[in-house]
């Protein structure tokens, strides 16, 4: 069933679509949000992908955030390489998984211990239960735009006002189920500090993506970070920073390093992490105090467990992944590209008179077809999906690949170099000045 080098990507796809749902393993990648053919990608190599029809592609997705070395570096690959020739998977501690439990403790200060886990779903789901484990309460916050990964209790819209409880986002997952999961508006402090006020004696925890990566990029403000430390505080609700997506991706001390700059002694309860810890292999962990992590069994009364959990090959992946990021100098580096390439896209826009605004942190950014920066879902939502659309596949046609919908952000990778970013501001520029002219 090999893909021979005439095989199409518009044939592939009708041939997906026959034997996996929508043609696809996770729906974003369909490309239902812009229309057209999704890429069937063949292979990668640094800071490029070539699909199935040998198109070469300056690559900004990096597998949804994990690729922050690039594709293939030497050192990743080797260590993938002869840890695969020690064994797949054993169902047995090793050494690499407290090698790599020890790496992130070293990483970010508020953890004591972590476990490994093969998702973000996976990592997300497991701290909720442990947060309920541990404060021995049922309810929980999140806010409207930040995913979490696809547990049940997290696929939740808001309710139609505040101090209603949410309705569930997916067919199959009962009411009952998303009875506790309040879901608030991100950025507005007047409605956790009611939800609080309602609520406080029952809440477990509050979960935040702290730049959420899932409506594009929005920052959570950072009085909006310190209220909701000194909420869970006063209420006895711990705090979970989701950072599958910012991560190593933002900073190598991830996004909680950012808000311990801008707050004095700030630090989330439990931290949730994926992508770039894995290397681009399934991993994920969730990690707090060590206080809170024997919690969990075998010590505790929360029931958490994973037959690949810790894989041996994975942990090799995030291990040589993690010993890269941290050489000095080089977030400087990522961040001076990522910010190279976002100040080339807004150029583009102005010289062509439309409104446009990006952010960035780290090796993470977005953009967006608006005159301001949004702060939550609904003003996300607001900017020019039509023009995203358009922007998207001009740049696809001309050799760049961006996430396929408005509502995700993009990476740069360190494999990126400065005419990667040149060649993407230029395509930019005819996109843009097209854009124009309509
Ligand atoms: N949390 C965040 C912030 C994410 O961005 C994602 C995935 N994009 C998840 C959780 C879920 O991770 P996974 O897809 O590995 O289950």
């Amino acid at each position: 069933m090999s893909t021979d080098s005439r095989t199409t990507n518009a044939q592939l796809f009708e041939r997906a679509q026959r034997s996996i749902p929508g043609g696809v393993n996770s729906p974003v990648r369909a490309f239902r949000a812009v229309g057209g053919t999704p890429r069937f990608i063949a292979r990668a190599e640094g800071a490029y992908m070539w699909d199935a029809e040998g198109t070469r592609y300056i690559d900004y997705i990096g597998s949804w955030g994990p690729m922050i070395l690039g594709h293939g570096h030497p050192a990743v690959l080797d260590a993938v390489l002869s840890a695969a020739r020690e064994g797949f998977s054993f169902g047995a501690p090793t050494e690499r998984e407290v090698e790599l439990a020890e790496a992130i403790i070293a990483l970010v200060p508020s953890i004591e211990q972590v476990r490994l886990v093969s998702s973000g779903t996976e990592a997300g789901m497991s701290a909720i239960r442990l947060a309920r484990g541990a404060t021995g309460r049922s309810k929980i916050i999140k806010f409207e735009g930040c995913y979490h990964g696809h547990a049940d209790a997290l696929l939740v819209k808001a309710g139609s006002g505040l101090a209603t409880f949410g309705h569930p986002t997916s067919a199959g997952v009962p009411p009952e189920v998303v009875q506790h999961t309040l879901v608030l508006e991100y950025n507005n402090i007047a409605q956790i500090e009611a939800a609080f006020a309602a609520h406080g004696a029952e809440i477990a925890c509050v979960m935040i993506e702290p730049i959420a990566g899932n409506m594009n990029f929005v920052r959570a403000a950072v009085p909006f970070v310190k209220r909701i430390r000194e909420l869970c505080d006063q209420h006895g609700a711990l705090f979970i920073f989701d950072e599958v997506m910012t991560g190593f991706r933002v900073a190598l001390g991830s996004a909680q390093s950012l808000y311990a700059q801008a707050i004095p002694g700030f630090t989330p309860d439990i931290s949730v992490f994926g992508k770039v810890i894995g290397g681009g292999m399934p991993l994920a962990a969730f990690g707090t105090t060590r206080r809170i992590m024997e919690k969990l069994a075998p010590l505790g009364p929360v029931y958490q467990a994973g037959t690949l959990s810790g894989n041996p090959v994975a942990t090799a992946c995030g291990l040589a992944t993690l010993k890269e990021i941290a050489k000095p100098g080089f977030y400087e580096a990522l961040a001076v590209k990522t910010k190279a390439l976002v100040a080339g896209f807004q150029a583009a826009a102005d010289a062509n008179g439309i409104p446009f605004c990006t952010d960035s942190q780290g090796g993470m950014f977005g953009f967006f077809f608006a005159s301001e920066l949004p702060q939550n879902y609904p003003q996300v939502m607001a900017s020019h999906q039509q023009r995203f659309n358009r922007f998207f596949h001009g740049l696809l046609d001309r050799g760049v690949y961006l996430a396929p919908a408005l509502y995700e952000a993009g990476f740069v990778s360190a494999a990126h170099t400065e005419a990667d970013i040149a060649a993407t501001v230029s395509a930019a520029h005819e996109v843009m000045a097209a854009e124009a002219a309509l």
